[in-house]
């Protein structure tokens, strides 16, 4: 595909100066008037429809077909939360409008906080972060003041399991924790007596996800928990596998005292290819004073902006957070209300349901039955001929989403599979036989595999080539941009 400056046709397209162009250099003072060609390709408006129509037609969307990204929860977002989200009440509100004009969006972001509540078993919560990364970093950042807040600021260590996500230990040394790692068990779950060694009067916090990333309840949570809170340390739950147990359990109920829920995961927004997510932070009581400001309060039948919060970390992002996400994710929570456990179960049934029928193709490190995703090894595959990187390559063929693959790093060859409930058992058996059908084809033919994608818009790439010549710049513009002199 060209790129638009190699589509340059030099058509008219909006011109802001000339005879039929606005006034706009008569009203802007000389010296601020741009003397040189700003190099922008011209196109017409159809010509720049035509462009960015290609380019979106080459996106992958859950719209176009199973999206199986393990730890990602690529869910159907309902259009309805699109609809409600460009309400002129809400599009057309300023963030720095009076509380007295904006008591609905309040309103809103209050029950959308009374409802991450009621799911998580917390007693408090803020909307501000943006990711389910800046919720961490949010979180880590209460840690530390915690700690300071109460004379320990000895506590320098972070404890992180080997089967963590990236963001983990990286949000945790961004605050400047040093990352103790504990290892996994054979069964894919913390080693306790590790923990119990790592243990001492530094230890900080421990993070941890549950289900973790093999897609496993951690069955020992509330014993670490009470290990972890005996020790002084505090206990943060990454809720990106959120949508394995919604209204079945919760963080608080496992012991945890600090939670970010991944609204663009779990709650149906939009996701992946830019965003914007939201990663709202619930603590326990104790932590409620550190939030960043303001939070939305509710009093004498008003909504308000409650800036005054005691030893706040400060602000982590403009205004009220990426407000647009909340609106989403708060329809999605209505809509549902208490169909969300049955979505929970859905998803959970949808993985064990793949799992099961997967068994005997590939090895599957963790025999347990799972939660909402569960991770194969290509490590057989990988002895025929064919590594984890074709098999992914090799569904593009048929229209599927590569799952995660090579995460979580404890596992050779990793495939993490997360199907979601969105998805019916059709489309489940259809993933199953191509999966089944690709595990054959590797051991009868794998040469033909490793020829893929073949129908993706680009092929199969020289690898080796890419890496020794990386051709990083686009350097070929074969027409001068046509330029709207001023
Ligand atoms: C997605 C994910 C994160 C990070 O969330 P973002 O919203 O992508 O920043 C953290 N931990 C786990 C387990 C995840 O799956």
């Amino acid at each position: 595909m060209k790129t638009i400056f190699e589509n340059n046709s030099g058509a008219d397209g909006i011109c802001l100066s000339g005879d039929n162009g606005c006034v706009l250099t008569d009203s802007i003072p000389n010296d601020f008037i741009r003397k040189d060609k700003i190099g922008l390709p011209q196109l017409s408006e159809l010509e720049v429809m035509r462009h960015y129509k290609e380019l979106s037609d080459r996106n992958f969307c859950i719209e176009k077909g199973f999206y199986p990204l393990g730890s990602c929860t690529m869910k159907y977002n309902p259009k309805v939360n699109e609809l409600l989200s460009s309400l002129e009440g809400f599009i057309n509100l300023h963030p720095m409008q009076d509380d007295s004009d904006s008591q609905g969006a309040l309103e809103l972001m209050y029950k959308l906080q009374e409802a991450l509540k009621t799911l998580t078993g917390m007693d408090a919560v803020t909307l501000q972060p943006a990711a389910g990364a800046h919720g961490e970093l949010t979180g880590m950042m209460i840690v530390k003041k915690y700690f300071e807040t109460i004379g320990e600021t000895n506590r320098k260590k972070v404890i992180v399991p080997d089967s963590a996500h990236g963001t983990n230990p990286a949000s945790a040394k961004m605050c400047g924790f040093d990352i103790v790692e504990v290892k996994s068990d054979e069964r894919g779950q913390v080693d306790i007596e590790t923990l119990k060694s790592l243990l001492d009067s530094d230890v900080a916090a421990i993070m941890m996800t549950n289900p973790n990333t093999l897609g496993i309840f951690e069955e020992n949570v509330l014993e670490i928990s009470e290990i972890m809170h005996k020790n002084g340390s505090l206990l943060y739950y990454d809720g990106a596998n959120f949508n394995a147990i919604m209204g079945w359990t919760n963080p608080k109920l496992m012991g945890f005292d600090i939670v970010h829920i991944n609204l663009h995961k779990t709650f149906s927004t939009p996701h992946g290819g830019g965003g914007p997510g939201a990663g709202p932070v619930c603590v326990v009581d104790k932590l409620k004073e550190f939030l960043p400001s303001p939070v939305i309060k509710y009093e004498n039948n008003k909504y308000f902006r409650d800036y005054n919060i005691k030893n706040s970390i400060g602000k982590v992002r403009g205004f009220y957070g990426n407000f647009g996400i909340l609106v989403r994710a708060y329809a999605y929570i209505v809509m549902m209300g208490s169909d969300l456990k049955l979505a929970s179960a859905d998803a959970v049934l949808n993985a064990n349901y793949i799992k099961e029928k997967l068994k005997d193709a590939y090895d599957i490190p963790y025999k347990q039955s799972c939660m909402h995703e569960f991770v194969i090894s290509g490590e057989k595959q990988h002895h025929q001929g064919v590594s984890t990187l074709g098999i992914a390559k090799r569904l593009m063929d048929s229209n599927i989403h590569p799952p995660t693959i090579y995460f979580p790093l404890i596992v050779h060859e990793a495939l993490m599979i997360e199907p979601t409930e969105s998805e019916s058992k059709h489309v489940l058996d259809n993933f199953i036989d191509i999966m089944l059908k690709i595990a054959d084809e590797i051991k009868e033919n794998p040469e033909e595999v490793l020829k893929s994608p073949q129908t993706a818009p680009v092929k199969k790439v020289d690898e080796t080539l890419a890496a020794r010549q990386p051709d990083l710049v686009f350097k070929e513009v074969k027409q001068e941009p046509v330029l709207c002199s001023v």
